[in-house]
């Protein structure tokens, strides 16, 4: 069965459904991207999970397509004069612009539904395949929100993989998630790796830059601290709570409380600031179980919290310095295409307006000045302050929120944070939440997707695997797995008896990034072979010079090179 001819007709099923049951809704985008469709649409209500249920109930009720669909061909002059006349998702305008002639497209009708395609479909698939996301993605262009509905074919699955040479084996598995904890991830070795890695690599790169405090706190905190801080009034549905011999706790859903800990015991004065504390803190929130999604959405989750208290006169620069490592960040991972927003005053919020007017203008500044082209995204911002919000776009180009920078004027004086300024006065710091990766949980779902699973190098959770060719090489093998474990290097070995390209084959459908093959000429020379993930071969090196290259690799977390982003 041809994949795109099920996507093509799912699509245009979602269409028709998206436009049949979401009344007024208007179609902005769609499109197919490997075995994955979508369509973006505006729509003035909220989109709940319910409907997405009804959409796909609806396509799936339309089993006899063929009897459904009415099809016909026709030429560019004679489908303009039919637009003209039928009103539809497409403007007869765009049509004029886009049709040429000399060229025949197929009509599909189903109801008043009209769509257009170069292609002619094939009706003749199992509806039953159709998988439709229940998720409901948003993303907001001119301060209009726009809604993606997307989904795939079931059984291509396997067929999408192994396109992508991904296997989905145990090895390439970094997590589980178990029914008796629903939202919540149980990593596996693999995982840990990847989660250790970029814990150091944020770690590294912020003690680089600026004087950080590291943290780790606890988890399960006494209500009264929520109370101050107004998380109970204004995030009270997603708090997990525990009373415990009569005595109220919640599990925190956020580590800015617990920094703030910090500050009543470490500043006293204006020379202690800026006042920067980072965790890799460990947080819960209840989220709806519809709203929940393998790594992208969980109900705990680890964030590379930090937050800096500082006076107003350092405020800007903080915060652009903040922006100048966000990117930096990023381009680490090679993800270039980065949407920024301003998220505003929500409508429960607290503090007055003139303060939420003068955060919201330094933030607009500063971007300004940057010359960042940012969106507002109205009313989404925190209910203590305003934030940028980074969202970067994963291989199927969804949206996904990962940094924010939040401006936060009010919760040192709700908890009586407070330090003496340079005329002895009584100030209070203003705070700025920022996360980097965000969930790390999340992070790793959308790197996972954006290097189809073959890591660079430093992330990579094998990162060198040592072949024998016969058993004649095994003490040359463990040699050189001993020169290489030395050096911190994630290093295994392959000595089997298997045939060479047996082994090869499969450590790279694991997508090892190199493997060094040892048989009797390397032995007798005392050199390696090297196949790369790359397909960037050595024959006869020196281990040494093959050494200095992975480390410079690893230090310098080079992208894979076969990766565009
Ligand atoms: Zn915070």
């Amino acid at each position: 069965m041809n994949i795109n001819n099920s996507c093509s007709i799912y699509l245009y099923l979602l269409k028709y459904s998206i436009n049949k049951m979401l009344v007024h809704s208007y179609i902005v985008n769609f499109g197919i991207i490997k075995n994955y469709f979508f369509c973006d649409f505006i729509y003035k209500k909220n989109i709940k999970t319910k409907n997405i249920y009804d959409i796909e109930k609806n396509i799936l009720n339309l089993n006899t397509l063929n009897k459904k669909i009415l099809k016909f061909n026709i030429d560019n002059i004679n489908l303009l004069k039919y637009f003209k006349n039928n009103k539809n998702i497409y403007s007869y305008n765009n049509l004029k612009k886009y049709t040429k002639s000399n060229i025949i497209y197929f009509i599909y009708k189903i109801d008043n539904f009209i769509d257009i395609s170069l292609r002619e479909f094939n009706f003749n698939i199992n509806i039953n395949n159709l998988n439709i996301e229940k998720k409901i993605y948003q993303t907001w262009y001119k301060n209009k929100i726009i809604y993606r509905i997307c989904g795939n074919e079931k059984n291509t699955l396997d067929i999408i993989k192994n396109n992508n040479n991904i296997k989905k084996n145990k090895f390439n598995k970094l997590y589980y998630i178990f029914k008796e904890s629903p939202g919540m991830i149980f990593w596996n070795n693999n995982g840990v790796i990847i989660f250790n890695e970029l814990e150091k690599y944020i770690t590294e790169k912020l003690f680089l830059y600026d004087n950080y405090f590291k943290v780790k706190t606890p988890i399960i905190l006494n209500s009264s601290l929520w109370n101050k801080t107004k998380h109970s009034i204004f995030y009270s549905k997603n708090i997990y709570n525990l009373v415990i011999n009569n005595i109220n706790y919640y599990i925190k859903p956020m580590n800015c409380p617990c920094h703030i800990k910090f500050f009543l015991k470490e500043v006293k004065s204006y020379k202690d600031l800026p006042y920067r504390i980072l965790e890799f803190g460990n947080c819960h929130r209840n989220e709806s179980s519809g709203s929940l999604h393998n790594l992208m959405r969980t109900r705990s989750f680890f964030q590379d919290d930090t937050h800096i208290f500082c006076s107003e006169k350092d405020l800007e620069n903080e915060i652009i310095k903040s922006i100048n490592i966000i990117f930096e960040v990023y381009n680490i991972f090679n993800f270039k295409n980065i949407d920024i927003f301003l998220s505003t005053r929500p409508n429960i919020k607290i503090g007055n307006e003139d303060i939420w007017n003068n955060s919201e203008n330094i933030i607009k500044n500063i971007l300004n000045k940057k010359k960042i082209i940012f969106n507002i995204n109205c009313g989404n911002g925190a209910f203590y302050g305003p934030k940028i919000e980074f969202v970067l776009k994963d291989l199927y180009n969804r949206s996904w929120q990962c940094g924010t920078i939040q401006l936060d004027f009010f919760t040192s004086k709700n908890l009586d944070a407070s330090y003496i300024d340079n005329n002895n006065n009584k100030k209070f710091p203003i705070i700025i939440h920022r996360a980097i990766l965000g969930s790390i949980e999340r992070f790793i779902g959308i790197i996972s997707n954006h290097y189809l699973n073959k890591y660079p190098l430093w992330l990579s959770p094998i990162q060198i695997i040592i072949l024998s060719i016969t058993e004649k090489q095994i003490d040359y093998v463990k040699k050189i797995f001993k020169k290489i474990l030395f050096l911190k290097i994630r290093v295994k070995i392959d000595i089997r008896n298997k045939t060479l390209n047996y082994k090869i084959r499969e450590h790279k459908l694991n997508n090892i990034p190199y493997i060094i093959i040892c048989g009797e000429k390397e032995k007798k020379n005392k050199k390696i072979t090297i196949k790369s993930i790359n397909n960037i071969n050595y024959y006869l090196i020196s281990l040494n010079k093959f050494l200095k290259k992975i480390i410079k690799e690893i230090n310098l977390k080079k992208h894979n090179e076969i990766f565009n982003g």
